[in-house]
């Protein structure tokens, strides 16, 4: 896309110092919207990424918060809201993968750190925003979820269930905030970004193989998804999970 959509919006993308945020800041700027760059401790690249989306000629701003503490996540939403003004469109993206080496391991306190960083999260920023977009009859949230929030991945037992928390999230709210909200979340395949950095030439080869459209996924393709989910485009979808994976989740 590269239409002014976004014009006169403003929008908040959580983790987006890196990987797939950074991708949707610079796509919803291409789009006329000013942006709100969040992140949680590599101030270096958050910076890069408003450098790249203050080339494209909008606003911008960058808030160090974490996204799971209640109080930061407050002061994120009203120092957006001072720098910008209100928040038209939200994507709850910030997120993190712990993976287990072995099939069944449980560790409680990874569990716990992957609950506050994906689910708590994705909840804190939503709750922050709504009542601005209910008084103002507006908003549109995309939350990036996982398709191990669908799938059966035996190293992903943590991660999956923190993602398909997420997805039933969108699933009940969305109806709760209908009519003036819409709330919807892509769950994107494997994304060529830090998160997977530990994947070595066999295991991408694997995938690749196993990948119906023959490739790892760009940031674009899912700032391309999210871009379409916050525009009018997709007027009439709310509560859904879009898969943008090149076709694998059908696998095991
Ligand atoms: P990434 O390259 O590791 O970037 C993660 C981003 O999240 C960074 O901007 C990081 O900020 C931020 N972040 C992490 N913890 C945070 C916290 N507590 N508070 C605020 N920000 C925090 O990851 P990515 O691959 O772009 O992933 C983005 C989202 O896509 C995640 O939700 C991930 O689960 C999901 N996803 C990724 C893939 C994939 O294959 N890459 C697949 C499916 C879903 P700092 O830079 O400041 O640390």
């Amino acid at each position: 896309m590269n239409t002014r959509e976004f014009k006169g919006k403003v929008a908040l993308i959580t983790g987006a110092s890196r990987g797939i945020g950074r991708a949707i800041a610079i796509e919803l700027a291409r789009n006329g919207a000013a942006i709100s760059i969040n992140y949680n401790s590599d101030i270096k690249a958050a910076k890069e990424t408003q450098k790249l989306v203050n080339e494209v000629g909008v606003k911008s701003t960058i808030i160090k918060a974490n996204i799971s503490k209640e109080m930061e996540v407050k002061k994120l939403i009203k120092n957006t809201e001072k720098k910008l003004g209100s928040i038209d469109l939200l994507v709850t993206n910030a997120g993190i993968a712990l993976l287990s080496k072995k099939p069944l391991e449980l560790n409680y306190r990874v569990w716990k750190e992957t609950m506050a960083t994906n689910v708590d999260g994705t909840l804190l920023p939503i709750k922050e925003v709504l009542p601005g977009m209910i008084k103002r009859k507006f908003g549109r949230i995309v939350c990036i979820s996982s398709v191990a929030g669908l799938g059966m991945r035996p190293n992903m037992i943590t991660y999956g269930t923190s993602k398909a928390a997420v997805i039933a999230l969108v699933r009940n709210l969305s109806s709760a905030v209908a009519p003036y909200i819409r709330i919807n979340s892509v769950a994107p395949g494997l994304i060529e970004t830090d998160m997977i950095e530990s994947l070595d030439k066999k295991a991408r080869k694997n995938i690749i193989e196993n990948t119906p459209l023959q490739r790892i996924g760009e940031t674009q393709d899912i700032a391309n998804t999210v871009c379409y989910l916050l525009s009018e485009k997709s007027d009439f979808t709310t509560g859904q999970t879009l898969v943008t994976d090149g076709g694998r989740v059908p696998l095991p």
